[in-house]
């Protein structure tokens, strides 16, 4: 049976780089919410205008309209084949309705939490970067690229940082892991579809045990 992995673990945690990993070498999709919010927000919506704001302070946007935006995006994907959600669920509503999803594909789910420490966590997004044209993830402090503030691959680049990686944003972004998604931890464990990894040291262990628990 095919499934949907489902990537548990805070901002920061390291779950968009270990998803892209499994894209490039498993040929695994990601489909990230936190990215298809990411290109909405630029729109000239008032939706488009409440969803900046929404992810500027580091807050949640409504489970109706993630659900929306899952569902279309995953139906476009080959029912044979396994696919991989980061940063989806992140509420108890939201693996509910996830429930109704993989039902309804007749996929089975899996859920794998990347576990970092909170110092960690912060070290890390603070000093994340990215590049505006191919997503690929920097960190100034353990993974600059090779020229200052550019991509490796896209010289013409000049690396962003997050709006939402502000100090403000990032402490209401863990508080809500810790209150909304950090349960569903023990929700997919007590169905026996939860495997813990940890999310630090060498990028490439990190990659073997995801490769492991999938
Ligand atoms: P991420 O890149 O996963 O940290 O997501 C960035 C932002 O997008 C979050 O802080 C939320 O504002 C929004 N977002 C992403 N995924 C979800 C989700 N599953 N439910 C609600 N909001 C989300």
């Amino acid at each position: 049976m095919s499934k949907i992995i489902v990537l548990i673990g805070a901002p920061g945690a390291g779950k968009g780089t270990q998803a892209r990993l499994l894209e490039e070498r498993r040929e695994i999709p990601q489909i990230s919410t936190g990215d298809m919010f990411r290109e909405m927000k630029d729109a000239d919506t008032p939706l488009a205008r409440e969803l900046k704001e929404t992810m500027a302070a580091g807050k949640l946007a409504s489970d109706d309209l993630t659900y929306q935006i899952v569902r279309d995006r995953t139906s476009r994907e080959d029912p044979a084949k396994t696919y991989l959600l980061d940063g989806y669920p992140r509420t108890a509503v939201q693996a509910e309705q996830l429930e109704e999803l993989a039902r309804e594909q007749g996929r089975e789910i899996q859920a794998i939490e990347v576990d970092v420490p909170r110092d960690e966590l912060l070290k890390r997004l603070t000093g994340r970067r990215s590049c505006p044209v191919c997503g690929e993830i920097y960190n100034i402090y353990s993974k600059p690229p090779k020229a200052d503030n550019v991509c490796d691959f896209h010289p013409e680049a000049s690396l962003t940082h997050r709006a939402d990686d502000n100090e403000e944003s990032v402490s209401t972004r863990l508080a809500t892991y810790d209150g909304q998604t950090k349960p569903l931890l023990e929700y997919y464990e007590k169905s026996g579809r939860l495997k813990k990894i940890g999310g630090t040291g060498e990028l490439e262990a990190i990659y073997g045990e995801v490769e492991k628990a999938i």
